[in-house]
């Protein structure tokens, strides 16, 4: 579904740019999470990448959602390795019990859907919490964050001071803006987990 090649992200934007971040980080018979499975892009992705022998879990709030992400795994022969999870991504460590390689977050509203049904910092933050202290070392979570609509700014100003507070011995953290866009333009963050190196240890 997507390459691993650089040159190959086209639309060049925060979207396929975590796509090729996560590309990096996962392997056949990893386990890994989409905290927000909404029309289910990231969903149908992380279970190409993953294989059958690996394991998908996708949250969602919404049954239309899981409903429209269902569809296109069904479409795509990718249902085997996903669980979808109607509930919220909160609650992601009530479901995962094993080290995942990555975990994505694509915040806001659901795309052709209830608007005013938007994800908040009082939640995604308890849920890159869990999904952080889920993740194996070289692994990576990545927030595709939106700040258009009312709240969004609110939710990134939160999640941002908490990234902020992270240690620099156990997480990269980075953020890719787009100076030459609308400000409005959803931005991505990419957080990894520190491998211990050879002789560090
Ligand atoms: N803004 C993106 C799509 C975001 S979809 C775009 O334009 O492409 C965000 C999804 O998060 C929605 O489907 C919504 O139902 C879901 N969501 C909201 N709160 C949630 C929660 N607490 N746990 C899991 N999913 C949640």
């Amino acid at each position: 579904m997507e390459g691993t090649n650089f040159t190959m992200l086209k639309p060049l934007n925060s979207l396929t740019l975590a796509h090729f971040l996560v590309k990096q980080a996962v392997f056949p018979g990893a386990a890994v999470v989409d905290a927000t499975a909404g029309r289910g892009r990231d969903t149908a992705f992380l279970a190409q990448a993953v294989g059958q022998d690996g394991q998908v879990w996708a949250f969602d709030i919404q049954p239309e959602a899981l409903e429209s992400t269902a569809a296109l795994l069904t479409q795509n022969h990718l249902t085997e390795q996903v669980t979808l999870v109607c509930a919220g991504h909160e609650h992601l460590a009530e479901y995962v019990h094993r080290p995942i390689a990555a975990a994505m977050f694509n915040l806001g509203y659901l795309p052709s859907g209830n608007k005013s049904l938007i994800t908040r910092a009082e939640t995604s933050l308890p849920a890159l919490k869990a999904a952080l202290d889920k993740l194996r070392p070289g692994g990576v979570v990545t927030l595709v964050v939106y700040t258009g609509h009312p709240g969004g700014a609110e939710e990134a100003a939160q999640l941002e001071t908490f990234l902020e507070s992270l240690s620099q011995h156990e997480f990269d953290v980075l953020k890719f803006t787009y100076p030459n866009r609308v400000k409005s333009n959803p931005y991505l963050i990419a957080i990894w987990k520190q491998q211990l190196e050879v002789g560090n240890v």
